[in-house]
């Protein structure tokens, strides 16, 4: 069947006047982002609807791709006939659309809307008109009103009369953008990209921040983070990734804080930078993707410590979730895969054997004073870059004959 349209339903729009304005501009902002390789492609956010206008364009690939985005509740593929279409010509089309989706056995029902009250015949018109043809044409399929398998939505508009049977769940959750703007902390592993991605779904606009420690950590590990970032890019399109130079706060960290202290150190100079970063940028928290008593660093008295560095609010979408439910989302967004790629994290190289769970607050400022808190993070945010990554970019494959080289 050749569509000429996709018909794309608002998700949760219990709000209304400039929020509603907002949420539509957004999306449509959102899907255009994200279909942005499909050249023909037209997208037309209207104040009930968003329409994907194909021109020619296959429609499977481009529902594959809507089918992520936040803030869509429905879809469906569409047909559209001119306004002023004959009956003949709206009942062919009915029929065709039906033979796609009919098997013995299945069941259907026609139903009309109509708002161009121009058009000749009425809603009982359309429906019977349709509903006749198609028991006439194919004898094997029976009416019904109540659940049917095949339900045939037609709508006669001033701009046209729209068809359509399949009707696609969408993502739900609220465009990436409607619900003000964070940070997230980006590591190369399995958690962070789904704590990103739970973020997104109520709409936040996460810009990632991301730990690197040259030459402790090749620039695959970056590389591979952007990727993941990509991934991300599927729910609301562009996203801001800021790299963040980490080597000489962990080489300095290393030198002059007891082992013990180690983690709980580097971590509250994580979240220092990742919290100037974060009002720099006027955005309101930093996401991560902790999650209770996982590791040393996520006990709730290691949090304690940490968090104690700044009072920018500390998110964790993860907070009790079992690594099994984590790795089950990671899989369902397609970023599992990439983050067991085996490139060491900033973290892991500087972990010691044995942090402490429980680090005690005053022990940790007292061990902190060893080190140039300020002159520590002014020199690495001196060095922060930007980067926008776009639906598309890829980053592991396009820099493999560098990371060739280097091997
Ligand atoms: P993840 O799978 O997200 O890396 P994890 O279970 O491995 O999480 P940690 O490595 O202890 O846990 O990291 C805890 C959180 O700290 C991460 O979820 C992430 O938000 C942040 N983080 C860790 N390493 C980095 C990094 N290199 N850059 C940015 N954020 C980081
Ligand atoms: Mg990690």
């Amino acid at each position: 069947m050749k569509y000429s349209e996709i018909m794309v339903r608002y998700g949760e729009l219990s709000t209304k006047g400039k929020n509603k304005r907002d949420f539509i501009r957004q999306l449509g902002k959102n899907v255009r982002d994200v279909l942005r390789s499909f050249e023909a492609v037209e997208v037309k956010a209207q104040r009930d609807r968003l329409h994907v206008i194909l021109n020619d364009q296959d429609a499977t690939p481009v529902m594959d791709a809507l089918g992520k985005v936040f803030g869509i509740e429905t879809f469906s593929p569409v047909v559209k006939l001119p306004s002023d279409a004959p009956l003949e010509e709206v009942q062919k089309t009915a029929l065709e659309m039906i033979k796609e989706q009919f098997t013995p056995g299945k069941t259907f029902k026609i139903s009309t809307k109509r708002q161009n009250k121009d058009y000749p015949l009425n809603t009982y018109g359309v429906d019977n008109g349709i509903g006749g043809y198609i028991l006439d044409n194919l004898p094997e399929i029976d009416v019904k009103m109540k659940n049917p398998d095949i339900e045939l939505r037609v709508e006669v508009r001033l701009s046209g009369i729209y068809l359509s049977s399949e009707t696609i769940q969408g993502a739900l959750g609220l465009p990436v953008g409607t619900g003000g703007r964070a940070t997230m902390m980006l590591s190369g592993g399995i958690d962070s990209p789904v704590a990103a991605y739970l973020a997104m779904k109520r709409g936040v606009k996460v810009d990632m921040i991301h730990f690197y420690s040259p030459p402790y950590t090749s620039p695959q590990a970056l590389a591979k983070a952007k990727d993941l970032a990509e991934k991300l890019t599927a729910f609301g399109g562009t996203i801001d990734f800021i790299e963040v130079p980490f080597t000489k706060v962990q080489e300095d960290v290393k030198e002059k804080v007891p082992e013990g202290y180690l983690m709980t150190i580097q971590r509250r100079m994580m979240l220092r930078l990742a919290a100037a970063i974060t009002l720099d940028r006027s955005c309101n928290g930093v996401f991560t993707g902790e999650s209770l008593g996982q590791v040393a660093s996520q006990t709730i008295e290691s949090m304690r410590v940490i968090n104690e560095v700044t009072s920018v609010p500390v998110l964790r979408p993860l907070l009790s979730f079992d690594k099994t439910e984590i790795i089950k989302i990671a899989r369902d967004i397609d970023t599992y895969d990439l983050s067991i790629m085996p490139f060491e994290d900033c973290c892991t190289i500087f972990t010691p054997p044995s942090p402490k769970t429980k680090p005690d607050l005053e022990k940790t400022i007292k061990f902190e004073k060893r080190i140039d808190v300020d002159a520590l993070m002014e020199e690495s945010l001196a060095d922060v870059k930007v980067t926008k990554i776009r639906v598309g970019d890829d980053y592991l494959n396009a820099e493999k004959d560098v990371f060739a080289e280097l091997l």
